[in-house]
């Protein structure tokens, strides 16, 4: 879902001001458009202008009327037929009618990515602009054409280029983004977080490319918290770093620093490279490999309930008003991502921060280095 602000309302030139770039950006890359109305207020003159310009993008557009929260609104928001969209539907975000299928809808409209298929690594190279994705992308396959195919768009406008040398092979995503660059420079870095968005959608794991002169911005933050959501393997890369001044301690600050800001999800791995200088390219590829491993790791039972019902019994989980939590058994689930459920007789007994220490225990045990976890309690 993308979030484009909203229009705002109430400046000089109402459609202008509304009709931010940002919506147009948004609008041109999405899959499914969702136009949402107000039954309250019934239709607008804000209204029959976005309409208006949504009509014109030929997009399909699902129309929905929202704060339809009884009969009498029913009644009234009938009138939102007039606008002519073929899809309308009426609901209440506050008590969740209709919502449903709304959902439906939307999850028909959306391609079926699939999962990695577990054989070539599809990794996406992201990051702020200028902070030199193209020069890796080129210091990988630029080079040497022959070694690379284009595999054509296999979604969408993405470009895979598989890469086969010194032993890898592995795909990079990248989405077309350069032919529209130069018409919204107005907004590239909006624009640059939509790319980093559809890129890491597609792949098993992203490179996160980070400005050394500039330390991990909030911007980077939003596209490592968004990976993290959904479970892509993370590799974070600190680009010229034959810019920074360096002693001994220079890495070892760095790191730290962004481990403040990345925790408390710290295992990750994080490069110093100079795309420039060639200095650690051929580590941050191996190193995504290594992640791309982790990802897909299976631990089998026995070994996992041996090493956690140790750990459990170590630790015990603390009381909760007087009761105890009692894991008894532990799995693995068959998910494209590494993810676990801990059999327990309560599962409200397991607090937060007992998770976190089952994490922790699982990290310092497998190796899932660069991997988002997912932690189940179940009632047994
Ligand atoms: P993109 O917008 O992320 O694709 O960034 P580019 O690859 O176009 O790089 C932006 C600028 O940074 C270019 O001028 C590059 O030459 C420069 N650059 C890329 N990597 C390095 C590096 O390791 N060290 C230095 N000093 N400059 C770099």
């Amino acid at each position: 879902i993308v979030d484009t602000g909203g229009f705002v309302e109430g400046s000089e030139d109402v459609f202008e001001s509304a009709i931010r770039m940002q919506v147009k950006v948004a609008v041109e890359e999405a899959t499914v458009l969702v136009f949402m109305v107000d039954a309250e207020t019934g239709i607008t003159d804000l209204d029959l202008r976005v309409a208006d310009m949504l009509r014109r993008n030929k997009k399909e557009v699902l129309l929905v009327v929202n704060k339809v929260d009884n009969n009498n609104r029913l009644h009234d928001a009938t009138e939102f037929y007039s606008m002519g969209f073929d899809h309308n539907f009426f609901i209440s975000s506050q008590s969740g009618a209709g919502t449903g299928e709304l959902l439906d809808e939307i999850a028909k409209r959306i391609e079926n990515i699939p999962p990695t298929d577990g054989t070539i690594p599809r990794i996406a190279i992201v990051g702020q602009p200028n902070v030199g994705k193209s020069s890796l992308t080129n210091a990988l396959l630029g080079e040497e054409r022959n070694i690379v195919t284009e595999v054509a768009g296999t979604t969408r406008d993405a470009i895979h280029s598989r890469y086969t040398k010194f032993g890898f092979d592995f795909m990079l995503i990248d989405t077309a983004g350069v032919r529209r660059k130069a018409r919204v420079h107005e907004d590239l870095e909006f624009y640059s977080v939509m790319r980093a968005i559809k890129s890491l959608e597609e792949s098993d794991l992203i490179i996160l490319m980070i400005d050394a002169t500039l330390g991990i911005e909030a911007q980077d933050m939003a596209i490592f918290r968004l990976a993290q959501r959904r479970n892509k393997g993370i590799i974070i890369a600190v680009n010229k770093w034959d810019l920074i001044e360096k002693d001994t301690n220079t890495a070892l600050e760095f790191e730290k620093t962004i481990k403040e800001k990345i925790a408390p999800f710290t295992d990750i791995p994080i490069l110093f490279i100079s795309v420039l200088d060639k200095v650690r390219i051929f580590k941050t590829i191996e190193t995504a490999m290594e992640v791309y491993e982790n990802r897909n790791r299976k631990i089998k039972t026995s070994e996992l309930n041996d090493i956690m019902l140790a750990a459990i019994e170590r630790v015990p989980p603390p009381s909760v008003k007087g009761r105890y939590a009692k894991i008894k058994y532990v799995t693995q689930l068959p998910t494209y991502f590494p993810a676990f459920a801990f059999f327990v007789n309560n599962p409200n007994y397991v607090k937060d921060s007992y998770k976190q220490y089952l994490e922790n225990q699982l990290r310092s045990n497998f190796k899932l280095t660069g991997v988002p976890i997912g932690l189940f309690m179940r009632e047994k």
